[in-house]
């Protein structure tokens, strides 16, 4: 396969597969919101309505209970509707991704992968390198 530039006209092209994590948006996360998206930077929710809203680069974006919350290469996020999301997207095969012993969560494997006798995150480690440079 070689580079599409040069080529003139319309070419057939296909997406290369990446592996993103994937969240789905429950009722639950308004009673008791997990961990996994506490974190999502500037998340606003309204218990109310049962929206979340996320901030993206491309402006506010609401997502409905049913909705997949992905967290894309970039580590940006971003609701997806649950059609889109079963025509686009599948279960990540072993070998697609892995999971960090520290924050429970799943990493694509071009992820850095760092720690000695367990697999941590970039996050996890420099945590980690934090509470041990503190002593
Ligand atoms: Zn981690």
């Amino acid at each position: 396969m070689g580079s599409l530039s040069g080529e003139s006209g319309w070419v057939s092209v296909r997406k290369k597969p990446v592996v993103v994590t994937a969240m789905l948006l429950t009722d639950d996360y308004f009673n008791r919101p997990p961990d996994a998206v506490q974190h999502i930077p500037g998340l606003r929710c309204n218990p109310e309505t049962h929206e979340a809203v996320i901030p993206t680069l491309e402006g506010d974006m609401t997502a409905h209970i049913g909705d997949w919350i992905i967290c894309g290469v970039q580590g940006e996020f971003y609701p997806c509707d649950p059609d889109i999301f079963a025509a686009t997207y599948e279960p990540a095969r072993e070998g697609d991704c892995w999971l960090c012993d520290g924050c429970n969560r799943w990493f694509p494997a071009e992820t850095e992968r760092v720690g000695h006798e367990c697999d941590l995150c970039p996050e996890c480690a420099r945590r980690e390198a934090g509470v041990e440079g503190g002593e």
